[in-house]
């Protein structure tokens, strides 16, 4: 997927990256120690690191204060942006609070959940490569925990500075506009969305942002509906806002009920089917 340009000044995660880099790298270590000393490669992945290993918990409650801070900040740049006073907007509300955590627990265990998908994934791999390498003489049994091991810290070096990054600014992305829908339903003022691409949108965004049989040229939704269905994650494949991907940087444009906007036209709505 490629990089979008931040065209919308979109919150890239930075507050978010140093915790998940520090929670994959903790879980390289524990992997690390669970294989030393170990003469056998004959470990399931799920023995060398388990689900219910340190980490979920502990990056949880440091990821909330600094989702709050961005769902503080972009339900206040909704606000603006549709002449409401930002102040009235209030992440501390038991409801919005709820919703915050709600959010973050979803993202934290699904983050994991990946985390140890490809871990089981390339461990398998790995193990594969290495039995083939002692039936071909050029490994012998006795190296074969010490190649695991290497190759396993090279693969967790290689790979998760990246996964932090994609997932920050993903999940960032992820946060802005969760909490520019909870701002606009909470305004009463915003009728829907319209997508919004970058200067330079992969073709999925493209896809979603265009739409022929809107005189407009765009694709908008009324307020709570998809834009598009992508993958099958239950969490994820309902696409209400962006992002569309890994890296997805478009946006939304709020479309004012037409009493507000003392606008007697109708709303043109067109969408994509579910
Ligand atoms: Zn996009």
């Amino acid at each position: 997927m490629p990089i979008e340009p931040n065209d919308h000044n979109l919150p890239l995660g930075s507050r978010l990256y140093p915790i998940l880099v520090g929670s994959f790298n903790a879980q390289a270590k524990l992997v690390k120690e669970r294989l030393t000393g170990k003469k056998s490669i004959f470990y399931t992945p799920a023995e060398l690191l388990r689900p219910s290993d340190k980490g979920l918990i502990e990056e949880y409650e440091r990821i909330v204060p600094v989702i709050t801070g961005i769902w503080d900040k972009s339900g206040k740049r909704l606000y603006r942006a549709v002449g409401l006073d930002p102040e009235r907007w209030r992440v501390n509300s038991e409801y919005l609070k709820a919703a915050i955590r709600a959010s973050t627990l979803n993202f934290a265990e699904s983050t994991q959940a990946t985390f140890h998908e490809d871990f089981n994934g390339h461990y398998e791999l790995l193990k594969h490569a290495i039995r083939a390498e002692i039936e071909l003489g050029r490994l012998g049994a006795g190296e074969t925990t010490e190649q695991l091991t290497k190759r396993l810290m090279k693969y967790f070096q290689d790979n998760n500075r990246f996964r932090a990054r994609r997932i920050a600014q993903t999940e960032a992305v992820r946060a802005h506009h969760l909490a520019m829908q909870w701002s606009a339903k909470d305004s009463s003022v915003v009728a829907g969305w319209q997508w919004v691409e970058t200067s330079a949108s992969c073709p999925i965004c493209h896809a979603i942002a265009k739409d022929a049989n809107n005189p407009t040229g765009r694709r908008t939704v009324k307020l709570g509906q998809i834009f598009a269905v992508r993958g099958t994650n239950p969490d994820y494949k309902n696409i209400r806002f962006p992002p569309a991907h890994p890296f997805c940087r478009c946006t939304l444009k709020a479309i004012l009920e037409p009493s507000y906007t003392h606008d007697p036209k109708p709303i043109d709505w067109s969408f994509l089917p579910a």
